[in-house]
């Protein structure tokens, strides 16, 4: 790979010439694969072998896998490098925590966090970007995310309306992308000398609403996938040394090393940060770092009362279902759901969601995905949405139906495909290769196809 000629000498004074050659070397190597097996799907089996298990993170595997298969596709399996999974890792939240990821899109750590969480507590998965948030909402939808809400909106908008929210949250910030050249080599053209010096700024300033959003004595996990200590180290010491945060110790596995206290202001405690070398370590380049936000801190300017459980107000538009709705959702639920408790039901232009208690007041926030929506209220019926299907197992759908490859084929090219005319008219959960890949009526012997059509595809 042709390395910018500035890029070379910066590290070569920074790591010496002996590691910086093992470094920039490292750089014409294969890149690595990784994959998470969705512990949220009930551990059906998978298609890609599962012999070669990441050792830092009980869902990873080393691997290539197929975009196009029923695993991928239904959310049983997600495409992860695998310095990209220690991030989840660290952040590791805990059951009925309210978590905030501030750049989610496209959505790797989102998807890793909510497995974790086991679609308890809240989740709010935020993308700055138009473009980037529906990519994140597919995937979250797909992974079968029921505890999740995917904003659009800018840190300001967040801090504004959340201080002092959140047990824990994590900026896996826009950087200068040094860590995935060898992925991504596009953006070596992008780098100059002082592209890491641009970033920087920008990634204080998304800190520094990120800092008010988090409960005094909760964490804070930084992420980056670049070498720049500007980004960094740098970035690290400033939030100690402006908001009084603490590093607390990520631990280092075989062939991680510790951040350097000398690419900063020598603070050892940088020392517990983790970095990620593509020539130490079997991945791509990535830094961690874990803080701890002071208990008595006052970075975050109002606290504002928010409602109690049970109590959501999320903003004007969205409403309590209406009666006739509310009649509608449970003959609905009585005909095909089994043995399933959704959490609060509101609407919003006809939309049924089931949004996690602990959802805040967000008037003003620019909501994407607002939990698990449910289905649409049509003329005097309802209708189940594809993230209803993604997010039930089979056992809890009354009338499901197997799939084979030729009619797998047909349903994600948007097909109809003929069954037995004996089955009964209805809705029905459509399996392939052990996986729940989607709602299908079927009428008559023939199965009307219901998957979206911005997701359709040709396997071939
Ligand atoms: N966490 C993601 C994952 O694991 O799939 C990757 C996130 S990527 C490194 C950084 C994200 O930050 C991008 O999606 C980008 O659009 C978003 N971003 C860019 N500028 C931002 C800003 N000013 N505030 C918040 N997010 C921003």
């Amino acid at each position: 790979m042709q390395l910018p000629a500035d890029f070379i000498t910066k590290y070569t004074k920074l790591m010496g010439e002996d590691e910086a050659t093992d470094f920039l070397t490292s750089f014409n190597n294969e890149t690595n694969h990784g994959f998470r097996v969705n512990p949220l799907k009930g551990h059906q089996p998978i298609q890609e072998s599962l012999d070669f298990p990441v050792e830092y993170s009980q869902w990873g595997y080393y691997g290539e896998i197929n975009g196009k298969t029923s695993d991928h596709k239904s959310g049983a399996i997600y495409s992860q490098e695998p310095s990209a999974m220690y991030v989840g890792e660290v952040v590791h939240p805990k059951l009925g925590e309210k978590v905030l990821d501030l750049c989610a899109a496209p959505g790797g750590k989102t998807t890793h966090l909510g497995s974790f969480m086991n679609n308890t507590g809240l989740l709010i998965a935020n993308e700055i970007d138009g473009g980037r948030v529906k990519i994140l909402t597919e995937n979250v939808e797909r992974f079968g995310l029921t505890n999740t809400i995917v904003t659009n909106s800018t840190p300001e908008d967040i801090a504004g309306k959340l201080p002092d929210f959140f047990d824990r949250i994590l900026v896996d910030a826009p950087c200068s992308g040094e860590g995935m050249f060898r992925k991504n080599p596009e953006a070596v053209k992008y780098w100059n000398l002082d592209y890491p010096t641009e970033c920087a700024l920008r990634q204080r300033e998304i800190l520094t609403e990120a800092v008010k959003v988090i409960k005094p004595g909760g964490e804070l996990i930084y992420s980056t996938c670049t070498f720049a200590p500007e980004e960094d180290e740098q970035i690290v010491a400033w939030l100690v040394e402006k908001y009084g945060f603490e590093i607390l110790p990520v631990k280092k596995y075989e062939g991680m090393v510790a951040g350097k206290p000398e690419w900063a202001n020598g603070n050892k405690d940088l020392e517990k940060c983790v970095r990620l070398f593509p020539h130490k370590f079997n991945g791509e380049g990535h830094f961690i770092a874990k803080l701890k936000k002071p208990v008595n801190s006052d970075v975050s300017t109002t606290s504002t009362k928010r409602k109690k459980k049970n109590q959501i107000k999320i903003n004007a538009q969205i409403t309590d279902p209406t009666n006739e709705q509310t009649k509608l959702w449970q003959q609905f639920k009585h005909d095909y759901l089994v043995n399933i408790n959704f959490t609060k039901l509101v609407v919003y232009r006809d939309n049924l969601y089931s949004v996690p208690f602990e959802t805040p007041n967000l008037t003003g926030v620019k909501i994407h995905r607002l939990g698990l929506w449910l289905g649409t209220f049509k003329k005097n019926r309802f209708e189940p949405s594809y993230a209803l299907a993604l997010a039930i197992k089979a056992s809890e759908w009354r009338l499901s139906l197997n799939i084979n490859e030729i009619n797998w084929n047909h349903y994600v090219s948007g097909d109809t495909f003929a069954v037995s005319k004996d089955l009964k008219k209805g809705w029905y959960l459509l399996v392939h290769d052990f996986q729940a890949v989607g709602f299908g009526k079927v009428v008559n012997g023939v199965v009307k196809n219901f998957f979206p059509k911005g997701l359709r595809f040709n396997i071939k």
